[in-house]
């Protein structure tokens, strides 16, 4: 089915183009000079309310907007709303969702520039990760859009004896709960949503603290595209209450969820132990992902490989790469030649056109790491880091740094930002090497570089991990090319942007009629 239906991934900006880079940098100039402004919306409306201050986390002198935060009462007039008017969206059809979402897509991409602004602003992405993003997005809509008009655009006919019709249909489950994070505000948050809406629920998105605005901007976004105001409602505020009294309610008949694997798991728990039906969850969560290197490996595009799949976004990926093993004859070659490649790192204001990496998201963030470098300091070796001055102290900024370390088992958990460690393999501890990426117990990316395909091969085969990989960088997963998404603690599967996502967002009816 799903080749009647052609799409196309979007082109976006091309940032080496100054008649698109000079109007790009002056809507993000703009963008950053506005106060935004984030607030349960619920039924297409903004609610009033006391706000808090949401800071840039590049300098957090300087306010990006403020966010009202969602009150026990608001949740549950959305979850009344969100039910009463779901029997509806899924009545409306495929092919109405899928309109409205490719008007989002549009509209997405008309506003590029001003969301990129935002993004960078808010999140501190640079602007080539924030203008990565507005496509994922706008693909995400596109393509969840196809896929409901393939799958559920008319009910699927199946054999049955003769004078009985049987058929089967694919239908919305109810009220969906998208619960998204704060590292791609905008592509997973949309992701998540577009992908339950195609596939006919109603929705209550729960953004992540740090990113309500632009949560915020893409539902009126979605809105203004034509998703009726009682299908879709915003409510921003803290996980654990306003989660926790979501999670607890009978009506959520379902759960996307990205963030941690601490938090997937405690959602898991909260909804076995609520009363009413059992619900799925779609959980994507982190990853110690581990890239391996033998000495066939080209250095030169090892180490940019390394330097983006490991330091780009700050390391804020749960793609990116954490654990770099390389071959004790091509150690030494690839690690001279990272330092150099780190010491041209760019540090600083995302929204500046020349910065390779942005500050992490916030003062836990920035703490969580300080207490690994302190540990991996006394622990591991030092090989590499860069180095911050006195500008860095506006923000929330960590230098990318490399240690070596023994084993992946020193880890223990991700350590979500720009901290590479390094293992020295011989080839005969391949056999453990695989065994110990397995043992991790995550699943999600994997690096390797050879110029021999058989090893490529045998270590695909041999691992449990979501996406692998080979002889390329391991983040910026592409929206149809390539499914994202890992096992284990990694995730419960899914892949986001893969022909079989939706299918995870809904219910199946068979209608059997003896004519
Ligand atoms: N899909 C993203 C990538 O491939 C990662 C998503 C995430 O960090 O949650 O890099």
């Amino acid at each position: 089915r799903d080749e009647q239906y052609p799409w196309a991934n979007a082109a976006g900006i091309d940032l080496a183009d100054p008649l698109e880079v000079v109007p790009l940098l002056k809507i993000v100039e703009d963008t950053a000079a506005t106060r935004h402004r984030a607030a349960p919306i619920v039924g297409g409306q903004l609610l009033p309310g006391e706000a808090r201050a949401v800071m840039n986390p590049a300098d957090h002198s300087v306010q990006v907007g403020e966010v009202v935060e969602t009150g026990r009462q608001t949740i549950d007039t959305a979850l009344a709303r969100a039910s009463a008017v779901q029997p509806g969206w899924d009545a409306r059809g495929a092919r109405f969702r899928a309109q409205c979402l490719e008007q989002a897509a549009n509209l997405m991409e008309e506003q590029s520039e001003s969301l990129i602004g935002l993004i960078a602003a808010e999140a501190g992405r640079t602007i080539d990760d924030a203008l990565s993003e507005v496509r994922e997005a706008v693909d995400f809509c596109r393509y969840y859009a196809q896929q409901a008009r393939a799958h559920m655009g008319s009910p699927e006919a199946l054999p049955g004896p003769t004078g009985e019709v049987n058929e089967l249909s694919l239908h919305g489950r109810g009220v969906w709960l998208c619960i998204s994070p704060w590292n791609f505000p905008l592509a997973i948050f949309v992701g998540q949503v577009t992908a339950a809406l195609a596939a006919g629920n109603s929705v209550i998105a729960k953004p992540a603290e740090q990113t309500p605005l632009i949560a915020a901007r893409a539902v009126q976004l979605l809105h203004a595209a034509g998703i009726p105001g009682d299908v879709l409602h915003l409510l921003p505020g803290e996980g654990a209450a306003v989660g926790g009294a979501l999670l607890a309610d009978q009506r959520i008949a379902g759960v996307a969820f990205t963030g941690s694997t601490e938090t997937a798991k405690l959602i898991n728990r909260q909804l076995a132990d609520r009363d009413g039906p059992i619900v799925p969850l779609i959980a994507e969560t982190g990853g110690l992902n581990v890239m391996l290197v033998d000495a066939t490996a080209l250095p030169e595009q090892v180490v940019d490989d390394v330097i983006t799949s490991a330091f780009q976004s700050a390391g804020q990926r749960c793609s990116a790469l954490r654990v770099l093993y390389l071959q004790e004859d091509i150690a030494d070659k690839v690690i001279a030649m990272l330092r150099g490649a780190m010491a041209e790192l760019k540090i600083g204001n995302p929204a500046a056109l020349s910065t390779d990496i942005g500050p992490v998201i916030d003062l836990d963030a920035r703490q969580m790491l300080e207490r690994h470098e302190q540990r991996m300091r006394r622990e591991a070796k030092v090989l590499a880091s860069c180095k911050l001055d006195e500008s860095h102290s506006a923000g929330y900024f960590v230098a990318p740094q490399v240690y070596e370390i023994e084993s992946l088992a020193q880890l223990e958990r991700e350590v979500f930002g720009p901290v590479l460690h390094v293992i020295r393999y011989k080839v005969a501890d391949i056999p453990e090497v695989l065994a110990d990426i397995n043992a991790s117990g995550y699943g999600l990316t994997l690096g390797v570089h050879s110029r021999i395909d058989g090893f490529a091969r045998e270590v695909f085969k041999a691992t449990r991990v979501g996406n692998t990989y080979i002889n390329r960088n391991m983040v910026g997963a592409v929206v149809g090319v390539n499914p994202f998404g890992g096992q284990g603690l990694s995730g419960t599967g899914p892949k986001a942007g893969g022909p079989h996502y939706l299918l995870r967002f809904v219910t199946e009816k068979t209608r059997t009629d003896n004519v």
